[in-house]
């Protein structure tokens, strides 16, 4: 017996792992599988206290992979939490944590769910894996393939940003570009994968997948001392990383180990906002038709979300709320939060600082709450975007000649972030007036100090 069954999210229908792969089959491609689990009995089996390991692995016990089944060797999860205090003063928020996705090996948080993907390929000794991506779900797959040497092929629209094509083919994944949308992408991966037999990687479709990446919520929770925050804020795309993070707080609580699920504050492109549209019009989503999507943040342009049952479950179970925030806004987030963290973001995953902003104006997030932000995925997967943010910011570098009169010159003029305290305007100017308030926490820190996540034995 499996210590875990599937069931359809439409109907209810249960079944074995053995008996299906990725859908339920009265239901096609649109029943989509959670994965349960027994949890009176993984709660007898499995001490919070003394988890193996600093990886996502940690949690095995509460991951769908056999006992004995060979890991990637890629350190995987376990990603630093930090308390951004000079975003959380801008934020007025009684606590901010970024959840720093960019440590992953591939530089976002997909590859928890790659690593997932890996080693049920590898039970079902599968000689190809394949995925649809709009980039990062590809790199993930294809870097932790490598890592074991499992072949893939991979289908990405031909837009993808440049880094992430690079990463693929670095890699050594066989990379078909589709001259098409993200979601032509995935209508044509799906039929690849049946007709040549390869295992599915693909997002919101494989219900393993939402698994990998419910291990962000063990560790959140973790890392505060095995407590929820108040607030998490999620870029969403397909929804499939909200809906993982609502199972796994939802999972800690059915074990006994936190008492309860955080609001989950979904966040939205305005060019790409089906998800957010649907929850604020009320609309339902199983028969929503899909919409011309549009972004800059590619990782989250999805015209039908794959995920957008469980995506809005999410929201709705937790009383949370989906906003919309525009390009100018997303890519303007990426030197601020560069800037007041030290954290270098993609365009989608600083969404989610832009996001946060909108929420409090709109009073979904309350001055008093401790909020965590993920920070998704890294600033170096578009660099082109981050150019343009910059240069939108009104920031650039200035071109020097080897001699220190051009120095003074060029200091001698605006830089760009002036706002930044640590500016070198302010820096230079005088070292008495020097204004650290910026760095200074508003009130208490909630939760003691968070320990690194390893330490916990
Ligand atoms: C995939 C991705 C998202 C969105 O996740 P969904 O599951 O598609 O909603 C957000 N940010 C980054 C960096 C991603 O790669
Ligand atoms: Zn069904």
């Amino acid at each position: 017996m499996s210590r875990y069954h599937l069931r359809c999210i439409l109907c209810g229908a249960t079944y074995q792992p053995d008996d299906v792969d990725y859908v339920c089959p009265r239901h096609g491609d649109d029943g989509i599988l959670d994965v349960v689990y027994d949890y009176e009995r993984l709660a007898a089996e499995t001490d919070p206290r003394s988890l193996p390991g600093d990886a996502m692995w940690r949690y095995r016990g509460l991951l769908p992979v056999q006992r004995e089944a060979p890991l990637p060797p890629l350190r995987i999860g376990c990603t630093p939490l930090v308390h951004a205090t000079a975003l959380q003063a801008d934020a007025r928020v009684a606590a901010l944590w970024v959840k720093d996705e960019t440590h992953q090996p591939t530089g976002s948080l997909k590859d928890r769910a790659s690593a997932v993907a890996v080693v049920k390929a590898a039970e079902r000794s599968a000689e190809v894996v394949t995925t649809a991506s709009t980039g990062n779900a590809a790199a993930a797959l294809a870097g932790v393939a490598a890592s074991v040497g499992q072949a893939t092929v991979i289908f990405v629209p031909v837009t993808a940003p440049q880094a992430k094509v690079a990463q693929l083919l670095a890699y050594g994944a066989r990379v078909l570009l589709v001259d098409g949308t993200y979601d032509d992408a995935v209508e044509l991966c799906l039929s690849a994968g049946r007709r040549f037999g390869w295992y599915n990687r693909t997002t919101g479709y494989n219900p393993y997948m939402s698994e990998g990446k419910k291990t962000v919520a063990y560790e959140i929770a973790e890392q505060l001392g095995w407590q929820a925050p108040d607030v998490v804020v999620v870029p969403v795309g397909d929804g499939c990383i909200i809906g993982a993070v609502h199972k796994g707080f939802t999972d800690l609580v059915e074990l006994g180990w936190i008492d309860t699920v955080p609001r989950l504050i979904g966040v939205q492109a305005t060019g790409s906002s089906y998800l957010a549209d649907a929850w604020s019009r009320g609309e339902d989503v199983a028969t929503k038709p899909a919409i011309a999507a549009s972004t800059v943040a590619d990782s989250i342009a999805a015209g039908l979300p794959r995920d957008r049952l469980k995506a809005m479950r999410a929201v709705r179970a937790t009383d949370g709320a989906f906003v919309s925030v525009s390009d100018d806004e997303i890519l303007a987030a990426i030197p601020t939060v560069a800037a007041k963290s030290g954290i270098f973001l993609e365009p989608a995953a600083a969404a989610a600082w832009a996001g946060l902003i909108t929420a409090r104006d709109e009073k979904f997030v309350d001055p008093g709450e401790r909020v965590v932000m993920l920070a998704t995925g890294s600033g170096l997967k578009d660099v082109a975007a981050a150019m343009r943010a910059v240069a939108d910011a009104g920031v650039h570098p200035t071109t020097v000649t080897p001699d220190l009169d051009s120095v003074e010159e060029a200091l001698a003029e605006p830089e760009g972030l002036e706002e930044a305290p640590w500016s070198v305007r302010h820096a230079l100017g005088a070292a008495a007036a020097r204004d650290d308030s910026a760095h200074a926490p508003t009130g208490e820190t909630p939760f003691s100090t968070p320990s690194p996540i390893g330490d916990a034995r």
